[in-house]
Parts: C-alpha cells; structure tokens; sequence
C-alpha cells in the first residue's frame, strides 16, 4: 500500500524541486520522442504529495529520461522537468543505491 512519507515532502521542499504548477495537460507526453507515460505529470503528482514508495517503483522510467527538454520547452506551465528528473535521480541514487552522488 502506498502511503504519504512526511520525510519524503520535507526533502521535496527542501529540495530542487518544482512541479505545483503543472496542469496536467499532457503536452509534456505527447511530444516526448520515447512516449514516456509517467513523466513527468502522474510522476510528479507522486512526489508533490509525498508518495515516496510510488516514486521509487517507477526507478526505471526515471532514469530512461533523455533529458532531452522537448517536454520543458513545450510546456505552458514552464516547469523544470529536466531539473525534476535530475533532483529524482539523485534522491534514488542516495535513499536506493545508496550512492552520494549521482
Ligand atoms: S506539459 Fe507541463 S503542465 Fe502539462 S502535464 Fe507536462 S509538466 Fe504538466
Ligand atoms: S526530457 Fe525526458 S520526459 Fe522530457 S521529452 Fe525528453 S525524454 Fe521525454
């Protein structure tokens, strides 16, 4: 059962971290050249609510990110996907791989 990590939001914060904004409206999918479903938008949706475990099931598809930006430069709510993923990999590479850096 997935359940909210208060951890999880306090490092989000904290953190470089910023998808309030995101409007859901899928533009981010649509343009992506490897049509990745979860990003950014359901995933993120995941982290602002501190659903750590959600986030950390889906380690694969966060890390098959390009970082291409094709989603951020068409995004209308300018959020920082690429700067997202980066601050996901790096939380993964810590808490999962327990790696300092990524
Ligand atoms: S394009 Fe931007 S606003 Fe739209 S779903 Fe993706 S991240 Fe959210
Ligand atoms: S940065 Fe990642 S999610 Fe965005 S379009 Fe490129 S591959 Fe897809």
């Amino acid at each position: 059962m997935a359940r909210v990590s208060a951890d999880f939001i306090e490092e989000v914060r904290a953190g470089d971290f910023n998808a309030e904004d995101c409007m859901n409206c899928g533009v981010c999918t649509a343009v992506c050249p490897i049509g990745l479903e979860l990003l950014p938008r359901q995933l993120f949706r995941y982290v602002v609510v501190g659903l750590e475990a959600k986030v950390i099931e889906n380690t694969d598809t966060i890390f098959s990110c390009l970082l291409c930006r094709m989603c951020e430069v068409n995004c209308p709510a300018e959020v920082r996907i690429t700067a997202n993923v980066k601050f996901l990999r790096a939380y993964i590479n810590r808490k999962v791989f327990k790696l300092m850096r990524n």
